[in-house]
Order: structure tokens, then sequence, then C-alpha cells
């Protein structure tokens, strides 16, 4: 039984049954099963956090099984992009096995139904079949191909197996149920003819088994004890247990399929196929770009595996779908990068601001912590002279009392820095504010410990050094759909909800002290957001993400409810 004490969800009480009645813990063993036909998105983190998760809580092996059984659609590219996402996440599998290895192991079970009368070769096009599968209220009719003999459905399928038929002349289907009242059950297809070459076993099979029939077959030639899957696989559970029955010896251990709502999250699809439309159709920059829900999306978006996975936990497993707020995966993100996030002055929409009475050519190191939440994280210094940039919005010529930032006659703080005045701006011929003077109090530099250090006002400004910031290109992220759900309406496809200003990319100007940064490295800019690095980024050029803004929608979203 599992040590602590936090409360079980559904799965984990299904277990907990199991073990109390006699099944042994040691001989528990769970995989998780992704199709290689695209790269795993957030809604497989939960399938993976639930899965890895119990094989921590119960020590128990976890297999990743590649679900191989569509050469049309499978890449190489995919499985490794799936392998490097769940070890990026941090989890360990057990063995690493695909579908595809059991080929001959399940065409000779193949082989032992049809002996037995469980399996026959139909001939019809897929168009005659579907016309007979009846309706859930409506029985189906019999295939006139259903009572061939043995014999003759042995030499047929040999045939499709050598390559002698073409696609769609055969399939093998299971002989079960056409009056069945779970639709699933009425002959369904075991086995197509497809002429295409498969990414792990090359041109040795021109027959690929379905889902249904090498699901549960390989879970158990795995002894894979719990079978979890989305509530999709619900009707299919009654045919994996068919099949099971089929070739399952008494004493070996029968895995049993359990299921669990599918998880999706706003302003999002989590879709392969959709996500694969985005791809193909240019709206985003390859699967990983960082406006996808992917892992790598995320991975390059500067989101944590910490966080991710303290975002599925909080969500847990459900019975019911529903739609989890993108809003609560980012207040994950905020919560993990606060803390671990180098702080850095950096500047986005930059205003010149000149302190006059500063000597021309001098320049301070001024010392600045790099982590109020860390003091580990040590401290850095950080270049002043006398021509600075201050974002446009931190200066008004004039303003009420509630502007906390910096207007004419008025005194900010330039953050680990000095106080200023702002004493006059300059406009160019349309009006706009292109230069503020200012003069700074020499007196009140921070961490002096001057009295002048010490005095409060209102405002604090984050700033660079013109002279010293480096350049960098900012990609500023907005959320993908403008919908909540844009998946959700039956008249329109969701490519009709497409942000059209989800990328923003701005000049920034940042303190030098990251011109070293490396891809996915990641830093909160100061009154910004955070931010990490992008792998565009050259030794010239830095370019960056805006990971998340500092703002805590969802905290505001909770304090209301
Ligand atoms: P997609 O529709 O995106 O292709 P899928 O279910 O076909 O999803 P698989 O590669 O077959 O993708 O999924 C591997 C595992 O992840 C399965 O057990 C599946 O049930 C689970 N899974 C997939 N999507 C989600 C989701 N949104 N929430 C929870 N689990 C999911
Ligand atoms: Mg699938």
């Amino acid at each position: 039984m599992a040590e602590d004490s936090k409360s079980l969800n559904f799965i984990e009480h299904i277990i907990e049954e199991d073990l109390a009645a006699g099944f042994p813990q040691s001989q528990l063993r769970f995989r998780f099963p992704p199709e290689p036909n695209g790269y795993l998105h957030i809604g497989h983190a939960s399938s993976i956090c639930l899965n890895f998760g119990l094989g921590l809580r119960y020590n128990a092996g976890v297999n990743l099984r590649f679900d191989d059984t569509n050469p049309a659609k499978e890449e190489q590219e995919f499985v490794d992009a799936i392998k490097k996402d769940i070890e990026w996440l941090g989890f360990k599998w057990d063995t690493e096995r695909y579908a595809s290895d059991y080929f001959q192991v399940l065409y000779d079970w193949a082989i032992e139904l049809i002996k037995k009368g469980k399996a026959y070769v139909d001939s019809q096009s897929s168009e005659e079949m579907a016309s007979q599968k009846g309706t859930p209220t409506k029985v189906g009719v019999n295939s006139p191909y259903r009572n061939r003999t043995i014999a003759e459905n042995l030499e047929l399928f040999e045939g499709m197996k050598n390559g002698v038929y073409e696609e769609g002349q055969h399939v093998l289907r299971a002989k079960i149920d056409m009056s069945s009242s779970n639709m699933l059950m009425r002959d369904p297809i075991m086995y197509r003819v497809l002429k295409k070459a498969h990414h792990r076993t090359n041109t040795d099979w021109c027959i690929y088994p379905m889902y249904d029939w090498t699901h549960g077959e390989s879970d158990y030639i795995e002894a894979v004890t719990h079978s979890l899957c989305t509530l999709e696989f619900a009707p299919h559970r009654e045919l994996y247990d068919w099949f099971l029955d089929q070739v399952v010896e008494p004493e070996r251990i029968r895995p049993k399929q359990r299921e669990f709502a599918r998880r999706n999250l706003s302003h999002t699809v989590v879709s392969k196929r959709k996500l694969l439309e985005l791809v193909n159709n240019g709206i985003v920059n390859g699967w990983d770009d960082p406006r996808m829900p992917t892992i790598s999306g995320m991975r390059r978006r500067g989101f944590t595996p910490e966080a991710i996975k303290s975002f599925v936990e909080t969500i847990g497993i459900a019975k019911r779908e529903n739609i989890v707020d993108v809003a609560l995966l980012e207040f994950h993100v905020r919560e993990h990068l606060n803390k671990i996030a180098p702080r850095i002055m950096a500047v986005l929409n930059p205003l010149k601001l000149v302190i006059t009475n500063y000597p021309e050519d001098k320049e301070e190191w001024l010392l600045a912590e790099n982590n109020p939440e860390d003091i580990s994280a040590g401290s850095r210094k950080l270049p002043f002279s006398k021509e600075l940039y201050i974002e446009k919005e931190d200066f008004r010529e004039e303003a009420n009392r509630k502007f906390f930032r910096l207007k004419l006659g008025g005194e900010v703080r330039l953050k680990n820095g000095y106080i200023i005045k702002a004493e006059s701006c300059t406009k160019d011929e349309n009006g706009n504010i292109i230069e503020v003077q200012c003069t700074y109090d020499p007196k009140s530099k921070s961490g002096s410990g001057s009295e002048e250090s010490l005095r409060k006002v209102k405002g604090t400004l984050h700033w660079v050094s013109i002279k010293h910031a480096i350049e960098a290109e900012v990609r500023i992220y907005d959320r993908l759909f403008t919908d909540e759900n844009p998946d959700g309406n039956k008249e329109k496809s969701f490519l009709e909800f497409v942000n059209p200003d989800s990328l923003k990319v701005v000049t920034g100007y940042i303190e030098p002290s990251i011109v070293d940064a490396e891809p996915e490295e990641r830093f909160q800019f100061q009154r910004l957001g955070y931010f990490n690095v992008d792998k565009d980024s050259t030794k010239n050029k830095l370019v960056f993400n805006r990971t998340v803004t500092l703002r805590d929608t969802w905290a505001k979203i909770q304090q209301k409810a």
C-alpha cells in the first residue's frame, strides 16, 4: 500500500482495491502509449504524470510504448521528440517498447483466431461493410464472407501478408456479433493491407494490425496491469476484453483497461491532428513554436517541467471532460519562475532619459541583487551613465496623483540607482516625446546607507544605460486563439479563431550581464515579465521569448470566486 496520505484519485482507488484483494504490488506495471504521429502536448502531460506518477507511487515499472501501427502517419522524428519530452519532464521509463515489436506474435495469434473460427477474411469494399454495420438501434447484417471455411481464410490471410493483394481488397475481421448493442463489437477489423514502409519494420509487413487488436495484446505481452486511457476508449473496453479472452493464459497477468477524462486547455487545441494543421498551414513556425501547447513549444517558451507538473497535479484527473483555463497553467509557471529566474533590467519600448547633472564620461557599476526570493542567487554589477532608456509608458508630462511613475517636476527612484527628478522634455515635430531631461541626487544611491538613500519616493522604474545596453530581438506572444474553446464550434473550423496578433516582435535594450546567455536560460525582466533565450539566438544577436507577463490574472480570478 502506498505510504503517503494524500487523497487518492479514482484510478489509485481502483489499484488500492486490487491490492486489498490480494494482487501483489510487486507485479504492478503501467505504460504510456503515444502514437508517434506528432509531438506531445499538454494533454499528454496529464497522461504521462498519471502513469509515471503511479510508477513512482507504487515502485512499479512504466513502459514507454510507441503505438506504431499506422505507417502512413508515423515517423522516427516523432519518436525522438516524444522521448526527449518525457525525459525533459523528468520521468524515466522502464523499457522502451514498440507495438511493431509484436507484429509477428499478433500475426500468429490472428491465425489462431482464424483456426478457432473467431476471425475471417472479408472481401467487400469498405462502403459495403459500412452499409452493413447498422446503427446503435438497428442490428447489422452479416457479411456474405462471414462463413468462409477456415482453410480459405488461412490461405487468404497468408496472401494478404505476402503482398498478393492490393490495399482494400481484403481485410481480416473478428467474428463477434453483428447485432451487438456496442457497434465496436460488430465484427471489427483486425488487419488491413497497407503497402507502406514502416519507420521500424520497413517493408517486412504489408498488413498492419488495428488499434483495438494491438493495444490490449501489447499490454498483455508486457504484463501491464492497469492500462489507462482516455474516455473515448470506454466503449472499446468490451472489445479489449474480448480480444484478451482469445489469448490470455490462466496463470498470466490479465491487464485491465480503465478510462479517465481527456484534459483540454482554454484558448488552444490539444489534438495532434489539429496541431499538425497549424504547422502545415504555416500558422505557427513548427511543432515547437512557443505559442503551441506542445511540450516542446512550452519548453521553448520558457515553461519549466516543475511548473507543468504542478499544474497537472493541481487539476488532477477526472471522470468527465472539461476545459481548464490556461491562466492556471500560467499561474504555475509564474510561481516557479519567481523562485528561480534572475532579475534583470530590460527596456522594450525605449524613451531616452538624460541626467543633466551627471558627468559626461562617468560610468558607475551599481550593485544589484539577482533574486530577492533567493539570496543564494547572489548579485551582479549594473552599469549606470548619463544617458539611459526608460519605458515610454513610464513618463508623462502631466499626470494625476495616482501615476506613480515619472512626470515633469516629479521624482522617482531608478532601481538600484539614484532618485531623479524630471525637469523638461523634448518633442519631435509630431508632438511625440523623444527625450526627458532629469537631474539626479548624487547622495541618494541605493544601498549607500546615507539619509538620502533611505528617502522614500513613490515610484521605482527600471532602466538601462544606453551605451552599455545590448540590443536583442524580443518576441511577445499572446494567445494563439481568440476564443476560449476554438474547437467547440460546430459551424466553424478552429482555424477561424486564430489570433492574428499572437506574435509581436520588438527590439529590446538589455543590461549587458546577459551577453553570454544560452538558449532556454530564463530571466525576469523587472516589471515586464518572464523571458527566456530562444534557440534562434546567435552570437551577434540574442532572441528572447516572453514566457508570461508578471501580472497574475489567475489569482485575481480565484480571489473573486
Ligand atoms: P491526439 O488526439 O492528440 O492525437 P491521442 O489520444 O490520439 O491524442 P496518443 O498518442 O494516442 O494521442 O496518446 C497517448 C496517451 O495520451 C493515450 O493514453 C491518450 O489517452 C493520452 N492522451 C492524449 N491526449 C490526452 C489529453 N488531452 N488528456 C489526457 N490524456 C491524453
Ligand atoms: Mg491517437
